[in-house]
């Protein structure tokens, strides 16, 4: 499974004054990645009649990806537009109004919380699931656009296994750059770390253990100039070392760990997020500082960022949810 971050709303706040109607539903939910799709089928077997707006990609991330190997219950794997597909018509199956459509404003003063939806639609919901993920970042080069999905990834724990005794390269220099290239490391047979600093900015404890592996070798003061490749998959990198000098590596892989965005930009007037933006949820539920307002997925868990948990957070948004609407009178 891999995990190319798209966007799945908008992340900025609109200044567009919505004109057009409003419409009042009982549980309305944003993002269709496996969390949006998991509450909705909860929501919708509940009878909480879900209305769902896909965002900007709908089926999330894992649309974007090739192989999941690792979603409990496909033995021979699946691809992620198919698993999404299904999920998709599990969660219609039962009666979730899913809908295109982006939210781009939100004004959660006050139940019913108002989200509008591609600058022009209201919609009032007494209890709100934010669904939105979050957005890997990436370096930005052509290259790196041309290979995604054939060599170039953003999720070791997702597609590592595709480059099992094979040299790879990892870019970053944080906490998931160290954790991603000693996963990295245990599968295949060479890591070239790129940092381009002189240092790394992770954790003193995962500095030691990627200096101590022996298959890692820290690039410090490397930059990525160009991901090379054949035939449609990447055969090496180019890079650039602290003298200006060009240096090329032969890789299989490319793995992007610079960091990601949470998609809760247009929700950061009324949630609590930590310093990042992920939104925070009180622990083992998926409650926020808003009662009535739940988080699932990607856009509040900076740590697993899996298909699996993002779906089990979303059964506990819809129950969450449901004893939520169940106790208050509308
Ligand atoms: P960070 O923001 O901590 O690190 C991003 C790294 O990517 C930095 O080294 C940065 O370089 C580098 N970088 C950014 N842009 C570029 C670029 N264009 N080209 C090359 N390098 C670039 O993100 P992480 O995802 O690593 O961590 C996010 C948070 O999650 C942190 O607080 C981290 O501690 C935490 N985390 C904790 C884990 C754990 O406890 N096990 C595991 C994973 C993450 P530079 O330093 O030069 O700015």
């Amino acid at each position: 499974m891999s995990m190319f971050k798209k966007m799945e709303i908008s992340d900025t706040k609109s200044d567009k004054k919505p004109e057009g109607e409003t419409e009042k539903v009982k549980c309305l939910i944003i993002g269709s990645g496996p969390a949006g799709y998991t509450a909705a089928i909860y929501a919708a077997r509940a009878n909480l009649n879900p209305v769902m707006y896909e965002g900007l990609e709908p089926g999330g991330q894992l649309t974007t990806t090739t192989d999941v190997e690792n979603y409990p219950g496909y033995p021979e794997g699946v691809t992620g537009p198919e698993m999404m597909e299904d999920l998709k018509k599990q969660a219609g199956r039962f009666g979730t109004d899913i809908r295109p459509g982006i939210a781009t404003a939100s004004d959660l003063t006050a139940s019913p919380f108002k989200i509008t939806v591609d600058d022009s639609k209201i919609i009032e919901a007494d209890a709100l699931i934010i669904a939105t993920g979050a957005t890997a970042k990436y370096l930005g080069m052509e290259s790196e656009q041309k290979y995604m999905g054939s060599g170039v990834s953003a999720c070791a724990t997702c597609d590592g296994f595709f480059y099992k005794n094979l040299d790879v390269a990892v870019v970053g220099g944080g906490d998931t750059a160290a954790e991603e290239s000693l996963y990295l490391a245990g599968i295949c047979k060479k890591v070239y770390l790129i940092i381009r600093k002189d240092h790394m900015r992770a954790t003193k404890v995962m500095q030691e253990r990627v200096m101590e592996k022996e298959n890692i070798e820290v690039l410090f003061e490397h930059v990525t100039k160009e991901i090379v490749g054949e035939g449609g998959v990447v055969t090496g990198v180019i890079l650039q070392n602290g003298k200006g000098e060009e240096v090329r590596k032969d890789i299989s892989g490319f793995f992007v760990a610079i960091g990601h965005t949470p998609n809760s930009g247009i929700f950061k007037d009324y949630l609590e997020t930590d310093e990042v933006g992920y939104i925070k949820t009180i622990p083992g539920t998926a409650k926020t500082n808003i009662e009535g307002v739940f988080a699932c997925g990607d856009v509040m868990d900076p740590h697993y960022r899996q298909a699996v948990t993002a779906a089990g957070t979303g059964c506990m948004a819809a129950m969450d949810t449901e004893r939520y609407l169940g106790t208050r009178k509308f």
